[in-house]
């Protein structure tokens, strides 16, 4: 079987991990922990990184360092993986989702706009001046867009409508480390952005992610939050309900060595996609992911739309070739059923009934390539 998606683990990783083996320095103290927050957030061009257990828990933290409660709104795309819901709803906030763009299937930025304008008010008091979703009266707080495959929509146009309705932008990077909009790099252009390194993303720490920000009060935050909000070197005291949400020296051993080799990685990426949309082009009714000018994207997932998706998707599984189909949307969850869709044509069924992933592990071989490709044309020739 030809994996989806396999971390490729060709460097440095097993002197680091035996490093802090032998050293005894495998918990959250030890150094590879400073040095790979540090190498992800120069990579992201972000003044500051702060290591945690997961990207889920990284959200987690993000929203609560803007202040998220029960009483707030988090804006976020209808097609996405479910943890970006899930942190919303650990603070309590309701989400308010947002259908996607049919060719990008990133959050459609017209929708939002809308949304905001129609069913939203901005309201002044001494706390300043914020917007509220006129239907439930609460604060909408903020919009988490997610770089869903690694590629980003219109940041400039997210940005604008973000201040011109006073709302933060946290940003659900996780599947877009080396994916830039206009050279800059996914996760550096709101307030704070989050990174995973799950086992299936561009590389992997095993379980692990990163929070990047610019501002210097936030990163201190949320070093805080993660260690149980320890005040002292000495004593135990605490000032607020913290968390246990730091990343192990080990984990982070290993994602030194994945971000010393991350530029080969990243190049292996762009050629599997330059091939799949060179081979893929024009078979059966396949239609690929629209990049929006200005975008870079990291290539991270090969997704591609096709009418027969389900059909195609039974044959590659039984061929030989790992594929999946993509998320369910979210409001079509139980758990997310009573809250605010905002669509206009329900966009993101559409999108979830014809998207198909296929194999996209950076250390795909070329035979291997060449292999799906082949079993997709042949089930097309039927
Ligand atoms: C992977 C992923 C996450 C969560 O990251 P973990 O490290 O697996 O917790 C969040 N959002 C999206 C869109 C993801 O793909």
């Amino acid at each position: 079987m030809i994996p989806l998606s396999i971390p490729k683990i060709e460097g440095n990783e097993s002197k680091y991990v035996l490093d802090c083996l032998q050293t005894g320095w495998i918990s959250s103290a030890g150094s590879y922990v400073n040095q790979f927050e540090e190498m992800v957030a120069n990579y992201a061009g972000a003044k500051y990184g702060v290591a945690c257990m997961n990207g889920t828990v990284g959200l987690h933290i993000a929203q609560i360092l803007l202040g998220v409660n029960e009483n707030d709104h988090v804006i976020a795309p209808n097609i996405t993986f479910i943890a970006t819901l899930n942190a919303i709803k650990y603070t309590g906030a309701q989400p308010i989702l947002i259908d996607v763009d049919a060719d990008n299937w990133q959050m459609d930025l017209n929708l939002l706009e809308k949304y905001l304008q129609e069913n939203t008010e901005i309201k002044t008091s001494n706390n300043g001046t914020f917007s509220f979703d006129k239907s439930t009266g609460n604060r909408v707080r903020a919009i988490m867009p997610v770089h869903v495959l690694g590629n980003i929509g219109d940041m400039n146009r997210m940005l604008e409508i973000a201040e011109k309705h006073h709302l933060a932008i946290i940003e659900d990077s996780t599947e877009a480390l080396g994916s830039t909009y206009n050279g800059k790099h996914s996760g550096s252009f709101g307030e704070i952005g989050v990174f995973s390194f799950n086992g299936n993303k561009i590389i992997s720490t095993g379980g692990g992610g990163v929070i990047v920000t610019n501002d210097e009060e936030i990163a201190k935050q949320a070093r805080h939050l993660t260690t149980q909000a320890k005040v002292s070197a000495m004593d135990y005291i605490h000032d607020e309900i913290g968390y246990n949400y730091r990343l192990v020296n080990v984990l982070a051993a290993i994602g030194v060595a994945q971000m010393e080799t991350f530029d080969e990685t990243l190049e292996a990426k762009k050629a599997m996609d330059a091939f799949y949309r060179e081979q893929l082009e024009g078979i059966g009714d396949i239609k690929f992911q629209a990049i929006p000018e200005g975008t870079n994207p990291n290539c991270w997932l090969f997704t591609f739309s096709t009418s027969r998706m389900r059909d195609l998707l039974e044959y590659l599984n039984k061929n030989g070739v790992q594929s999946r189909p993509f998320w369910m949307p979210m409001n079509q969850l139980a758990m997310f059923k009573d809250d605010i869709y905002f669509n206009e044509k329900d966009v993101s069924s559409t999108v979830y009934e014809n998207s198909i992933s296929i194999p996209s592990s950076a250390g795909i071989t070329r035979e291997q390539l060449e292999t799906v490709v082949e079993t997709i044309k042949e089930f097309f020739r039927n």
